[in-house]
């Protein structure tokens, strides 16, 4: 999570990202996968396309995993756009929107937007509790 927002993002890159589900996906795995392709099932490194965009499965065990798998974003049930823009506005944005505000602004129901901060929410909340160890090893579950 943390990780995903490190780095300041280009207000032009940001605006491609909320627009595009595509970008999106692209831009998780080339976090992801930055440093190489690793199976999470059994470590091997090679790996050819998945089924979905951006996906990748591995060439040994045939295991499948999305750009998605392992971040907060996996099994999100609207587009992963709209989810990374409430993702970063909860944490980077200057203001604090509201949940009606999101849904206002992005087409959803306010339920979803409400569920999906508090997912966000206490995620963050996990990472300040815990030391830098922990927090690293968070990273790597949130983003790898
Ligand atoms: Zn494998």
């Amino acid at each position: 999570m943390s990780t995903i927002f490190k780095n300041e993002l280009s207000s032009d890159l940001l605006e491609k990202l909320f627009l595009s589900d595509e970008k999106c996906l692209e831009f998780l795995a080339d976090l992801k996968w930055g440093d190489g392709f690793v199976c999470r099932k059994c470590g091997n490194t090679n790996h050819c396309p998945g089924k979905t965009p951006y996906s990748r499965r591995c060439t040994k065990c045939k295991t499948e995993e999305s750009a998605t798998t392992g971040t907060i974003f996996h099994n999100c049930k609207f587009p992963v756009s709209k989810a990374f823009y409430i993702a970063y506005n909860v944490c980077k944005g200057k203001e604090d929107l509201s949940t009606y505000e999101f849904a206002r602004r992005l087409s959803l129901r306010q339920m979803t937007c409400w569920k999906f901060k508090t997912k966000i929410k206490t995620a963050l909340q996990k990472m300040d509790s815990l030391s830098e160890g922990e927090k690293m090893s968070i990273n790597k579950i949130l983003t790898s």
